[in-house]
């Protein structure tokens, strides 16, 4: 074969190959929309699993009738316009990929009205066969994504998929991940029509508490207790808990950096080695949030972005450990400020 280049929906179809790996995933792309667009209120509604169909409707910023067409598009990004911005990333988007990649594998549309606009416009997008369509609608201000037929014109993918109450699990937990980041927005969860999720905001420690519990457990959030510590490059905060004769809370594992939630050795590695030199024998769980200035991370490593690149690794390690021995030491629950133990 002579060299081509992709036809533009087959090379979306590709992309989507990285991106889109199961309903939960679109949910995940679909959801950082809402909250880089503003969003305060993010609704999910889910059916079979997400194969039948996913909606996700907020109440964000919106997208003018002149750009719906162009938010579909392949490496089209209201986010990013320059290397530079690139480099201090704090937007969950920027690759311009999400609604190019599901829209060439599922039935897609999008809805949306901006906060001056007089109407609300749709797009419609077919496995991107046929140009997108843009008709009037209903809709308060935000936007709807809906998506419909997941893999109908990719069936070696469709076949990979599980029953639906796995893949609605997975759902879930991505759900739960960013729950966990932003405590102060509200999200439900129905499937096939049943509301199975509600996380409240969260604007004080007994709201949190209660949030916390909701979304880890409350074997969890009963044993948590929490963390802050800073200096001039770095913050953790969070919470911890240790199993115990009772409750193992140490399946709960997650940590933050700058709002994303990150799988990382160098992390995993300072928990273990701060209760290990704090003398306790049980395996912690946690939840930790640090910030560090977006220019000493790169977290274009993968395109999911579940990987981060530390440009000072050690420091940062470091830090952790330090924070995290604090805390052991320091131990004082949640809800009042005696000490755990
Ligand atoms: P990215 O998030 O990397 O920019 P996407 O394909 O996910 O790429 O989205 C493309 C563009 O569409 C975004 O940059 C944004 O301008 C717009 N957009 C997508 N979803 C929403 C939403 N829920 N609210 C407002 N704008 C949105
Ligand atoms: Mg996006």
């Amino acid at each position: 074969m002579a060299i081509q280049i992709l036809p533009p929906q087959l090379a979306n179809q590709i992309a989507a190959g990285e991106v889109v790996e199961r309903p939960a995933s679109v949910v995940k792309e679909l959801v950082e929309n809402c909250l880089d667009a503003g969003a305060t209120k993010i609704d999910i509604e889910v059916e079979k699993g997400g194969s039948k169909a996913l909606i996700v409707r907020d109440n964000g910023k919106g997208i003018a009738k002149s750009e719906l067409e162009l938010a579909l598009a392949r490496h089209a990004t209201s986010k990013v316009a320059s290397l530079a911005d690139l480099e201090s990333i704090l937007s969950f988007g920027f690759r311009g990929e999400a609604l190019a990649s599901i829209s060439s594998v599922s039935r897609l549309t999008l809805s949306s009205r901006q906060q001056d606009a007089s109407e609300a416009w749709q797009a419609y997008a077919e496995g991107r066969d046929m140009a997108v369509k843009v008709q009037p609608t209903a809709h308060p201000v935000g936007t709807t994504v809906e998506v419909v037929d997941l893999f109908f014109n990719t069936p070696a993918r469709r076949r990979f998929l599980r029953a639906d109450k796995t893949e609605f699990t997975h759902i879930e937990e991505q759900l739960k991940r960013i729950a966990l980041a932003k405590e102060e927005i509200h999200f439900s969860l129905r499937h096939n029509d049943k509301l199975v999720r509600q996380y409240r905001p969260a604007r004080n420690d007994r709201q949190r508490q209660q949030r916390l519990a909701s979304i880890c457990g409350s074997a969890f959030a009963d044993r948590a207790f929490m963390l802050r510590s800073s200096n001039d490059d770095l913050a953790l905060t969070g919470f911890l808990a240790l199993d115990d004769d009772k409750a193992r809370v140490s399946e709960v594992q997650y940590f933050y950096v700058n709002g994303r939630v990150v799988r990382d050795k160098l992390v995993n590695h300072a928990v273990r080695q701060a209760l290990e030199e704090a003398g306790v024998a049980q395996a912690a769980g946690f939840v930790l949030y640090l910030t560090v200035d977006p220019h000493e991370v790169d977290v274009n490593v993968h395109p999911a972005k579940h990987e981060v690149r530390f440009h000072q690794a050690r420091y940062v390690h470091d830090f952790i450990l330090t924070a995290l021995q604090q805390g052991l030491s320091q131990r004082t629950s949640l809800l009042n400020d005696e000490p755990a133990l």
